[in-house]
């Protein structure tokens, strides 16, 4: 089953010509959305319009129409801030995409999105002290122009049309559909079939427990095993506030607290005990497959605890539905496709009639859009991060990145509230533009990749960290992923301490 998601109606803009705002949000998804809502809030007399290339709002939410698709960080903490959850913590895409557009209608933040705007270029004029967008309007390719001052980028980190699939051999001699999960077939008929998943991340253990009811056998293929959660999809403390009649408000701070206190327990522990924590991870997964399954061959991660995000599988239904028999596990490496598998090299061969390729998304710098600086093309791997957020050499732009182990949404609050106090900062000091610049104090810093490799190393990173920007090795120039720093020092940033040079 997929959910269905309706195409919102494209607000008309004004007739040609070029449109200008004081803030120019590119893209609707969670952090796009989130900016809006913050922008309104905080800076209602700056003008804005959110640019989304989809025909309606969700990103993420909305481009993911796989079988179960499903959040796997809970929704008091992936939730905004200023909007409390109600449910059941894990969420479908469904449940995002009517949160969000709660929000959207609450504050009245339709008027302010187009939709089906692709944004091709941008380039930054210092004469006129502007950005300008150019644009394509994928419903009626028309070609428009917008400006504006500040450059607010929620356009996420992955390209939304094409995921990642390695070329293995033989691929071209299967017979039967070999489909990505980002490009979901609606038609796809899987009922009784013999389905082999390759891949072993939250998109597996989303899809095989939503397919396992309608499909033959599911068969999860992994090179390399993954670290995986279990727990009732309920969170106690907030069912309990509720039985009490606590108004949502607060049962959204307290449990987004809670949550939040919880994970940094959870880290500490993954860091300083790794051996207890697997140990406690394996005891989840054998309340489900049984004391005599040998969790060892195929739940050892080769990696420590949450140096990649620890993917959590509510009720523990992947494994309800292995221990069922209605799907099992092979660790194994693909030699080649067949016409009717895969060959594996261990020598097993693995029958199927469908193969899903969850094997995660291509990074996408800045939106795939053609940047420009002055007429000079921006190599974005040549710049350093400002706190992970602005960019040396890049007026008037932010963009958000959120966190990989906590949940995205913070951290997108988070730079919309540095953002907003960085537009207030901007007009009390009559400056038209800000721009990171590293003084010569930090000169000779060291830089470093974008994350640090030790630290979090999924795939996609690992494969385009060299597009990625630097880092530095101190403040303000570290990226730190780190919700726990970011919570005290984002609010607290001196914004006058000359990393950041108005004009
Ligand atoms: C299947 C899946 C599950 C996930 N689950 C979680 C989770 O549980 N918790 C968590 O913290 N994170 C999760 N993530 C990461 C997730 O992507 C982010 O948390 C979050 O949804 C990103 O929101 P965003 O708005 O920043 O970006 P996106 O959701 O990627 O939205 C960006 C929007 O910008 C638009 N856009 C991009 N380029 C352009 C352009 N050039 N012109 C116009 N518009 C453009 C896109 O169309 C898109 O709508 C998940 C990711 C995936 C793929």
């Amino acid at each position: 089953m997929t959910n269905t998601v309706p195409e919102e109606t494209a607000p008309t803009p004004p007739a040609a010509g070029v449109e200008h705002f004081d803030v120019l949000v590119v893209g609707a998804g969670i952090s796009g959305v989130g900016g809006a809502y913050h922008l309104q809030e905080q800076c209602p007399d700056k003008s804005f319009v959110v640019l989304e290339t989809q025909g309606g709002f969700g990103g993420t939410w909305r481009t993911h129409t796989y079988p179960g698709i499903r959040s796997d960080s809970d929704l008091y903490t992936f939730g905004y801030r200023f909007k409390p959850w109600t449910s059941a913590p894990i969420a479908t895409a469904e449940e995002i995409l009517t949160y969000m557009g709660e929000v959207i209608d609450e504050n009245d933040l339709a008027r302010h999105i187009r939709y089906h705007h692709t944004i091709d270029r941008a380039s930054w004029s210092s004469d006129e002290n502007r950005w300008t967008l150019e644009v394509t309007r994928t419903d009626t390719g028309e070609e428009l122009r917008f400006t504006g001052n500040f450059l607010w980028m929620c356009q996420g980190y992955y390209n939304h049309t094409e995921p990642y699939t390695p070329e293995w051999p033989g691929m071209d001699r299967f017979h039967g559909p070999i489909v990505h999960p980002q490009t979901w077939p609606d038609d796809l008929d899987y009922a009784g079939k013999n389905v082999v998943v390759i891949g072993s991340g939250a998109t597996a253990a989303t899809l095989i427990p939503a397919m396992a009811p309608t499909a033959g056998h599911l068969t999860m293929l992994q090179r390399s095993p993954t670290f995986f959660a279990t727990g009732r999809n309920a969170n106690e403390l907030a069912d309990t506030l509720r039985e009490l009649q606590i108004d949502e408000t607060w049962i959204h701070e307290i449990v987004r607290r809670k949550i939040l206190h919880d994970q940094a327990q959870i880290t500490k522990m993954s860091f300083e005990q790794p051996e207890m924590v697997r140990q406690e991870l394996w005891n989840g997964l054998r309340e489900y497959l049984g004391e005599d399954y040998d969790v060892e061959p195929h739940f050892t991660p080769r990696y420590r605890p949450w140096r990649q995000r620890i993917a959590f599988v509510p009720d523990g239904d992947l494994f309800q539905a292995i221990a069922k028999g209605d799907a099992s596990v092979v660790t194994d490496e693909i030699e080649t496709f067949t016409e009717t598998g895969l060959a594996l090299k261990s020598g097993e061969i693995l029958d199927a009639d469908i193969i899903i390729t969850a094997t995660g998304f291509n990074l996408n710098v800045l939106g795939d859009i053609e940047f420009g600086i002055d007429g000079e093309p921006l190599n974005f791997s040549e710049t350093v991060t400002y706190r992970g957020t602005m960019f040396t050499g890049i007026p008037n732009m932010a963009w958000v990145f959120g966190y990989f182990r906590a949940s995205w949404t913070l951290r997108a609050d988070m730079i919309a509230d540095f953002v907003c106090r960085l537009l207030h900062h901007m007009d009390d000091a009559g400056a038209e533009v800000v721009v990171p610049r590293i003084g010569e104090s930090d000169a000779d810093m060291a830089l470093l990749p974008w994350v640090d490799p030790e630290n979090f190393n999924p795939g996609y990173i690992m494969r385009s960290l060299h597009l990625l920007p630097k880092q530095g090795d101190r403040q303000p120039w570290v990226h730190t992923q780190d919700y726990w720093s970011d919570k005290d020092e984002f609010p607290a940033v001196d914004l006058e301490d000359g990393a950041l040079v108005f004009e």
